[in-house]
């Protein structure tokens, strides 16, 4: 290296640095006069978008123990316990039902990955997001969270949006408002009037006269009374 170029070298470097460290305090000087977006977490609560993924909520009464949420759970942190209980029949003559009863619901949010899978499969709208997040423990077993503190976090799920203009009404929305079926009083024990070839299979023999009482004879479909348990259908019935 000639002496010419020794002496230029550093003159280069310092052009080089000049332009850069202008750029640098500028940029400084330009973001002191915004506002900072720093958030003084916990003093200032951040503002989150109103259906975050903090926590889930239950309605337990809402809940069947189908035990669809807790076979999805790629974690495995739902825990499920019920009984069946059998209900009496609504009316005389009908059938008991079975039912089941939810004794346990808990959710390990020390495991949960928030993947909100749970929420998504469950058929009964049981689970539901809210935005809650502040409910770190110093002990790692205070987050398995039982059915009563999932209950409690329902205050804070946010109501849902507003439905399309013109769609069409929810399907459960629809069954909930259908007026409920009345019950067909059930009927006492009673006697009807039957064909013999309807109680025996047999095939009439011969044409009946319209409006003609059957005699049994010559060929015509005779008639006996029999016993039936339950409803006796009146005339006017409608088929099924
Ligand atoms: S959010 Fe995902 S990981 Fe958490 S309980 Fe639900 S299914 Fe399991
Ligand atoms: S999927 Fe829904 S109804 Fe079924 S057990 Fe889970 S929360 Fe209950």
């Amino acid at each position: 290296m000639s002496s010419d170029e020794g002496a230029r070298a550093p003159r280069r470097r310092v052009n080089g640095i000049l332009p850069g460290l202008v750029k640098g305090l500028a940029t400084t000087a330009r973001t002191l006069t915004r506002p900072s977006h720093t958030a003084e977490y916990p003093d200032a609560p951040p503002s989150l978008p109103p259906r975050s993924r903090g926590v889930i909520a239950l309605t337990d009464e809402n809940c069947t123990s189908c035990m669809l949420c807790a076979r999805e759970c790629p974690d495995w942190c739902i825990y499920i316990d019920s009984h069946k209980e059998t209900v009496p029949a609504p009316a005389t003559g009908g059938r008991e039902r079975q039912r089941n009863v939810l004794d346990r619901f808990a959710i390990d949010f020390s495991l949960c990955m928030y993947c909100g899978i749970c929420i998504e499969v469950c058929p009964f709208d049981a689970l539901h997001w809210s935005p809650e997040f502040e409910y770190a423990e110093v002990d790692i077993h205070e987050m398995l969270h039982e059915k009563d503190r999932l209950g409690q976090w329902m205050a804070t799920v946010p109501a849902p949006p507003a439905l399309d203009p013109g769609s069409a009404e929810p399907a459960e929305v629809a069954a909930a408002n259908k007026p409920a079926r009345a019950v067909r009083p059930a009927t006492p024990t009673g006697t009807v009037r039957m064909p013999v070839a309807e109680l025996t299979g047999a095939e009439p023999t011969g044409a009946e006269p319209t409006g003609a009482e059957p005699t049994g004879a010559g060929g015509a479909t005779t008639v006996e009374d029999i016993t039936v348990a339950g409803d006796v259908p009146a005339a006017g019935d409608e088929q099924p």
